[in-house]
């Protein structure tokens, strides 16, 4: 249908649909009915917190074992908080659970899509879960909803997914796109509190009925920005490679900072005391990772070479964080003399950050990797991400329950993850139970001298390396 159509279209069924847009999405009169496809990180999260505000909210995965988890009771991730807002709303019947994408369709009138965008290895964006839940929805859509688009994705995706949806059916629909901010470790949180909620849509009208599913959780007074649908998809690439921008800086000094011989912790307390730099994501260490940042960065640079425009600070960006986990092997490399073969490396660690169990793209795994390719043994520990390592690496690494066990027999550690529980640690032990006692620190939670002092030999992410 040419554009022109389908716009004359909404506005067509804006002035027939307009005395029911309250009760029909729910408004002030009835608490509304969402359905969220896609039950990861983002569509669990959504769906609990959606749910705990009086909408009812049924959640649907096309990953039956997940489903069948969450029926049962039990978390497919770790996220503080999560666990008991499940129960709280499994309990008062306003969140369901079901891999029956149509069955979702039918019950909902806010259809919110929030499936995986993986990263293709040209910068691109895979769509391919975004189309099939198109199609889907298209099939199963027997009266008006509004489609929002959660997921990440590229500029014009979601005219694209409007443009599939009208081919395929003849009910009426909206179309929104309002991107997620929240971050994992703190998921719960953010999405209760969030710095800002950005809705991209065409009719003023939709973006009041997300004003008002949002009220509660923008109490406190944090805006809603309402925009066009292009400029709301823009808006999450640009916050994603801002985010990864401070983070490559402050790696690129910190490796710098290790051949001038300057002192990276006062350096970083001197300049992000400015109130106009700030110390948010300016941490040296390991470089990001997880399912968003090491994507959205060639993202927006394939988005923008699809336009004539080269992103020279984001390849940058990009560059930095792909040779930042490296960095810190060779420096355990350099410390064995030049071979690790046959040595064994304990690692404390191995999600992406600290409070999530998800591993995906994790900087620590990557070191994980390097190190036994290289012929080294590693003892793994993790409070939340052990069995998700154990599903990547299988009978490559040794898994350790308890921290202390995993220095066992070790030579040197690795501090992987900022987990809480890392950051006091019994120097005196480690140094009685390693051979070689070296921590190499990769998130800098520790003071060099008071290791030191307690004879461990200390490597972290911006000393000097003499
Ligand atoms: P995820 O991989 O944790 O979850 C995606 C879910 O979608 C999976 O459970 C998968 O089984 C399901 N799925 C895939 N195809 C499906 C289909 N055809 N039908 C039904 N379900 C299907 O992903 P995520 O981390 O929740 O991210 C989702 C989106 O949100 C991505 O675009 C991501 O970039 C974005 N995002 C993620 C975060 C984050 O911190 N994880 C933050 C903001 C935005």
């Amino acid at each position: 249908m040419p554009q022109s159509l389908l716009r004359a279209g909404a506005a067509l069924r804006l002035s027939e649909n307009d005395a029911g847009i309250g009760r029909r999405y729910g408004g002030w009169e009835t608490r509304m009915r969402i359905s969220i496809i896609g039950t990861g990180y983002v569509g669990l999260v959504t769906g609990v917190c959606f749910a705990e505000t009086g909408n009812h909210v049924i959640c649907v995965d096309n990953d039956a074992e997940k489903i069948k988890m969450l029926k049962r009771g039990e978390m497919p991730i770790y996220e503080l908080g999560l666990a008991e807002l499940y129960h709280h709303n499994v309990e008062a019947n306003r969140l369901e659970f079901t891999t029956d994408l149509a069955e979702a369709v039918r019950a909902g009138d806010l259809i919110v899509i929030a499936v995986g965008t993986p990263g293709c290895p040209d910068g691109s964006v895979d769509l391919d879960a975004v189309w099939a839940v198109t199609d889907g929805i298209a099939d199963a859509m027997d009266h008006h909803c509004m489609v929002i688009v959660k997921s990440t994705v590229p500029v014009g995706t979601t005219e694209q997914i409007k443009e599939r949806i009208a081919a395929k059916t003849s009910q009426t629909f909206d179309i929104a796109n309002n991107p997620e901010f929240l971050k994992q470790g703190l998921a719960i949180d953010d999405f209760n509190k969030p710095d800002r909620v950005v809705v991209g849509v065409e009719r003023e009208e939709v973006g009041e009925t997300l004003r008002e599913l949002y009220r509660p959780f923008l109490r406190s007074g944090n805006p809603i920005i309402i925009t066009d649908i292009r400029t709301s998809e823009m808006i999450k690439y640009v916050s994603n490679a801002m985010l990864a921008t401070k983070i490559s800086f402050i790696n690129e000094i910190a490796n710098l900072c290790e051949v001038i011989g300057t002192n990276i912790d006062d350096l970083r307390r001197g300049v992000c005391a400015d109130k106009r730099i700030g110390t948010p994501f300016m941490f040296p260490g390991l470089g990001y990772g997880g399912s968003c940042f090491p994507k959205d960065v060639p993202g927006l640079v394939h988005i923008a070479e699809e336009h004539g425009h080269e992103c020279r600070i984001l390849k940058a960006v990009h560059e930095v964080n792909v040779r930042q986990p490296l960095r810190m092997f060779e420096k355990i490399v350099s410390h064995f003399g030049g071979s690790i073969e046959g040595r064994t490396i304990a690692v404390w660690g191995v999600a992406y950050k600290a409070g999530t169990s998800d591993i995906r793209l994790s900087p620590s795994i990557a070191v994980v990797e390097k190190l036994l390719d290289e012929g080294a043994s590693v003892r793994l520990h993790d409070p939340r991400a052990l069995s998700s390592a154990k599903e990547r690496l299988g009978s490559r690494a040794t898994y350790c329950e308890d921290c202390y066990e995993a220095l066992k027999g070790a030579d040197a550690l690795l501090v992987g993850t900022d987990w809480r529980e890392y950051r006091s640690p019994d120097f005196e032990r480690i140094a009685a139970m390693l051979t070689s006692p070296a921590i190499f620190d990769g998130r800098n939670i520790y003071v060099a001298r008071q290791v030191r002092q307690k004879g461990l030999a200390y490597f972290g992410v911006g000393h000097a390396l003499a």
